[in-house]
């Protein structure tokens, strides 16, 4: 009735002061965590289809937060973003994977692939190629151990510069990973241009390789088109014993998912190497 207050209205509003307020303390949180060593690496192994062996392991952020428990990156990657906060939490992970790969080189494990994944907002500052670099070289492990894995997203915007960039890093030795293939808007136009190692086709093509039939041979001829331009292929989210025979026969290069390991802490790893046994 007139006069009166919209109650949906005045929910409406309530939420979102609500969502302003949780994103202000949630921003507050993460200021503080990446300097009381709240955040922390994971790592997935990644197994080679060809000799069976683990080829090397994906780096993957974790926020062990006293008030919210374990947080996923998909609640605070966003957040990072916007605030620019994955500046120096990028920066973060670089140096502590650096640190693991030269741990697992003490270990033995010489010849062991560190992927570490990067933001577009880091890939825009102006001293990107040179921050990154630093850390590497610093680290003292051969550059050709580290692949930065980029998603597609909003490369094309200022495509120019950032393929540049890549391009800078490759020349030092560093990989270039495109990360979820297949789910931008320009995928091919990327593989045509961008200075790339990899190709990580996404888990959602994976999923449907046992579901969907067109999947199968669209699969298929993604791995051949990707081979042809002199590139490999990971294939992400492999989760059954069936979609690895599939990926394997269609020569498919490396695999990574539950199936093979779930992300673990460091402690995890070095008894997951000894005792892995290729299938
Ligand atoms: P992503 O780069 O595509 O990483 C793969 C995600 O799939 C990881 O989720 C991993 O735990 C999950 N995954 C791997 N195998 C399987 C499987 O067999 N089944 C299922 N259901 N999931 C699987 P996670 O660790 O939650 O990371 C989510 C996303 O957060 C990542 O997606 C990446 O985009 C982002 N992220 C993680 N760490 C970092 C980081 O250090 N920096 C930046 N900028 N982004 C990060
Ligand atoms: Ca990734
Ligand atoms: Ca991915
Ligand atoms: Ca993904």
């Amino acid at each position: 009735a007139k006069g009166q207050p919209d109650n949906r209205i005045a929910f409406f509003e309530q939420s979102m002061a609500d969502e302003a307020y949780r994103k202000l303390v949630l921003e507050e949180d993460l200021r503080h965590a990446l300097n009381n060593d709240e955040l922390l690496l994971y790592y997935q192994p990644i197994v080679d289809c060809v000799t069976g062996r683990v080829s090397g392991f994906e780096a993957l952020l974790r926020w062990n937060s006293p008030q919210l428990g374990m947080v996923s990156p998909l609640q605070f990657i966003r957040l990072a973003e916007e605030t620019g906060l994955i500046i120096p939490i990028g920066l973060w992970v670089l140096q502590e994977g650096c640190a693991f790969l030269a741990r697992l080189y003490r270990a033995g494990y010489v010849d062991m692939l560190l992927s570490v994944n990067v933001s577009i907002i880091q890939l825009l500052q102006s001293d990107f190629v040179e921050s990154m670099w630093a850390i590497v070289r610093d680290a003292g492990i051969p550059p050709e151990h580290i692949a930065f894995e980029i998603t597609e997203g909003l490369l094309m915007e200022t495509f120019e510069a950032n393929s540049e960039k890549l391009r800078l890093l490759r020349q030092r030795g560093m990989k270039i990973h495109l990360d979820d293939f297949g789910t931008g808007y320009s995928s091919l136009k990327y593989l045509q241009n961008l200075p790339v190692d990899l190709v990580k086709i996404d888990k959602s093509f994976i999923d449907e390789l046992e579901g969907n039939e067109h999947t199968v041979p669209l699969v298929d001829s993604i791995i051949a088109l990707v081979h042809r331009l002199g590139l490999q292929t990971v294939a992400e989210g492999v989760e059954t014993g069936l979609q690895h025979s599939r990926l394997a026969c269609f020569g498919c290069d490396r695999i990574q998912g539950y199936l093979i390991s779930r992300p673990m802490p460091e402690e995890q790893v070095l008894p997951f190497l000894k005792e892995y046994k290729p299938r």
